[in-house]
């Protein structure tokens, strides 16, 4: 026989597979999970290919220790999908495909509890008839197993296991005396009759039947932009859909990803709801904030094929399921869909490429679409849907008012530490009339500044070239970029002087503030302090909904997605700061925001009404914001986009230098713009000067990018795929990393 071996797919940045020797019993295949030696260290691999030679010498092979041959392979199809992120990111295979799976599956020494589960021993009546008469009466553990399958209809093998610890063995000699039966529970999927009580559904919209019609009739590949404005019912579309993919097959599965955690219970609620029918287990969720073993669980039922419907955040982009029908990226535009670090994916993207990959639809619905998708939607690639109105019958959009503070200051009207007059009259009669109000801004902590008055002196990090934010409640100055923290001073450092003020306004300032200036409203604060603690957020949105707050404010976390029934008046603060920003995507970031954060009111038929404070109440996107254009906004914009050279009319990717020293950042991308010059298809691409970051040192380290830019996406990968060798052979950084379509620049 033939030596075989395998080539294995490991978490490391070299974009290589790595031979081994394979002479465990078990038959390998492509796509089971390995334990093997990597330098000192176990490591867990994917086997990509089994093959029958290898070029590395025999005496260097080593072989692999084991195998996980309980859980079926990963099927060719997602390895594709995992080198195509990989190919597309420049990383390396591994580097995509490890840190995909949950972490129990990493972890080789967790492999047979975590497949223990679906076997289990069931006692026959021959059994029954002589156990545990049959033992000797001393064998307490032997007995006690008997006694326990006795007493239930099936028995777990992990349950025997821990009653005896040689179970197996002996569950194997009982089974071939004919006492136990070994079954493996797999529930089957079941196609209920009627997976939906359509008595209780609500009639669709012409627009939303329509829109559920166009997604139902597609079989092949079929990109769709379903742009509903807030409150039109994308849900009922999205819920719709499932209900018909999942009667008409009954292997189909679903993927639906929300931007952020906080949206899953409230569309984990609504699909258990409407789909009350599906077996246990067929609607699961896949995030970072679920425990490990619940995160393994639900990851296996997607890629046994038991769950019909996996709800997750962008991570579940790359959850293997087999049976995958349908892609659903609700608020596609949401800048979450973009992992920051680590592999620097667009979970949306890869959506849009899993759907062709596997010929099926894929919806990406928002009421303030990204301009990339917006852009494939106008040259036709995507099918636009269009939701124009609320589906709530009376619920119409919210009235925009701007309030001009240059103004109320002219005019000398009062206004209460940055709460202008209008403002606080239409909080407190929304108080008087029993309903919620929303304040929104973008910045937590009390106050982004402290500084001192007689010297100019001003808090900053010592490890990060930004200034640190007071934070009341915890009584410190934090810094938000590396975590930094201390006590407030007393007096000022540097003068000693007393009379130290914070300037600017956070959340939780505005907190105190409203307190005051609203008598009586209870006001709830809903940021990432906040809701720190496991759970926490979800507890906050209940009252939220239970009406146990009049006053909800907070940051972006309170603009997204939520359904609340009883707010009627949205305020805006601070918005103006990023009008005026160096990125060029800040407004449409700031359109997007504050439409989503306007879509909150009136939701239920009350007439809502939104008040933006600024200094600029003539400024276009404001006008636009008014008018509720989203598409007179996206066009300008576009039109703008295209004048500029900037994407989607150009494709970006940015290499990024982190070093002890500045020069030693702009150094090294100093030749690796000169590495990259002489390579294939650089000559159409511009490499713009390196630059330092805005916030150049972060935890001290400094950090520098180089901007790279091209009309063709074929020619920018090519020349990428070709600098990474000259990449890997340059020094004197401590990190770099290549990020293909960045979102901030
Ligand atoms: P979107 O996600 O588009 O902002 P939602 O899906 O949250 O909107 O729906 C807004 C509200 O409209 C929800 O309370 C929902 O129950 C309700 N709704 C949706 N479709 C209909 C319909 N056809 N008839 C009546 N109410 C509907
Ligand atoms: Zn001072
Ligand atoms: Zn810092």
């Amino acid at each position: 026989m033939s030596a075989v071996f395998v080539r294995v797919a490991l978490d490391h940045p070299l974009p290589t597979l790595f031979d081994y020797r394979y002479d465990l019993a078990p038959r390998p295949e492509a796509g089971l999970l390995v334990r093997v030696p990597f330098g000192r260290r176990d490591v867990v691999g994917l086997i990509c290919e089994v093959t029958t030679q290898s070029d590395v010498p025999a005496d260097k092979l080593r072989a692999v220790e084991a195998i996980c041959d309980a859980c079926a392979p990963l099927s060719g199809e997602w390895r594709a999908l995992a080198a195509f992120a990989a190919e597309y990111y420049q990383r390396g295979l591994g580097e995509v495909a490890l840190p995909a799976l949950p972490q129990a599956l990493r972890d080789a020494s967790r492999w047979a509890r975590l497949f223990a589960p679906a076997e289990r021993y069931q006692l026959l009546p021959a059994g029954r008839a002589v156990l545990p008469d049959a033992l000797p009466a001393r064998a307490h553990a032997l007995r006690r197993l008997a006694e326990a399958l006795a007493a239930q209809p099936a028995l777990a093998a992990a349950d025997a296991r821990a009653l005896h610890p040689k179970a197996s063995t002996t569950l194997a000699e009982w089974q071939s005396k004919g006492w136990v039966v070994r079954e493996e529970k797999d529930d089957a999927p079941e196609l209920p009759d009627e997976l939906t009580n359509d008595a209780l559904l609500p009639r669709l919209t012409q627009e939303q039947q329509e829109a559920v019609d166009a997604i139902t009739a597609a079989r092949s590949f079929a990109p769709f932009l379903l742009h509903g404005v807030t409150g039109s019912g994308k849900t009922e579309v999205y819920l719709h859909a499932l209900a018909g993919l999942l009667h008409a097959r009954p292997d189909a599965q679903a993927l639906v990803l929300v931007p952020e955690i906080n949206l899953t219970p409230q569309f984990e609620a609504a699909f258990r709801a409407r789909f009350a029918a599906l077996p246990e287990g067929a609607i699961v969720t896949m995030h970072s904030g679920l425990a490990e073993g619940e995160r393994v669980r639900n990851w296996l039922a997607a890629h046994t094929g038991r769950a019909r419907i996996v709800l997750g955040t962008r991570l579940a982009i790359l959850a293997s399921m087999p049976g995958l029908a349908l892609i659903v990226v609700d608020e596609e535009h949401d800048p979450a869909y973009k992992q920051q670090e680590g592999l620097r994916y667009s979970a949306r993207d890869l959506a849009i490429y899993r759907a062709k990959q596997r010929e099926i639809p894929v919806v990406l619905g928002s009421a303030t679409p990204s301009l990339e998708s917006w852009w494939q939607a106008e040259q036709g690639r995507y099918t636009r849907l269009t939701l124009s109105r609320r589906a709530v019958a009376e619920a119409v959009l919210p009235s925009v008012r701007l309030v001009d503070l240059e103004e109320e200051r002219r005019r000398g009207r009062a206004s209460i530490e940055g709460l202008s007059g209008p403002l606080v009259a239409a909080l407190k009669s929304r108080l008087e009339r029993g309903e919620q109000s929303l304040v929104f801004l973008n910045r937590r902590g009390y106050a982004p500044i402290l500084s001192c008055d007689a010297c100019g002196w001003v808090a900053g990090c010592p490890r990060c070239s930004a200034y640190v934010v007071l934070h009341k409640p915890e009584r410190n100055l934090r810094c938000h970029h590396c975590g930094w923290e201390a006590r407030i001073p007393k007096s000022c450092p540097d003068c000693g002087n007393v009379d130290i003020a914070p300037m600017g306004r956070g959340t939780q300032r505005v907190e105190e503030t409203l307190a005051s200036a609203v008598p009586g409203a209870r006001v709830l604060r809903i940021d990432a302090d906040s809701t720190r603690r496991k759970g926490s957020a979800q507890a906050l949105f209940s009252d939220v909904h239970a009406g146990e707050v009049d006053i909800l404010v907070g940051t972006q976390m309170i603009a997204k997605g939520h359904d609340f029934q009883r707010v009627t008046l949205v305020g805006v603060l601070n918005a103006d700061t990023a009008l005026f920003s160096h990125d060029f995507r800040a407004s449409e970031r700031l359109f997007a925001q504050l439409m989503q954060v306007s879509g909150r009111a009136g939701r239920s038929g009350l007439p809502g009404e939104v008040v933006i404070q600024t200094r600029y109440p003539r400024h276009a996107l404001y006008h636009a914001l008014a008018r509720h254009d989203y598409v007179g906004f996206a066009n300008s914009t576009l039109t703008e986009r295209r004048d500029a050279h900037l994407p989607p009319f150009v494709y970006q990717a940015l290499l990024r230098a982190e070093g002890r020293t500045l020069e030693a950042a702009l150094g090294f991308l100093q030749q690796a713009a000169t590495a990259f010059a002489p390579l294939p298809g650089a000559d159409r691409v511009t490499v713009y000067d390196a630059v330092p970051l805005t916030i150049v040192k972060v935890f001290n380290v400094h950090r520098a990018q180089l901007l790279l830019e091209c009309a063709s996406r074929a020619a920018l990968q090519t020349a990428l795929r070709a600098w990474q060798p000259e990449l890997r052979s340059l020094k004197g950084v401590l990190r770099w990393a290549v990020e293909v379509d960045p979102l901030d620049i």
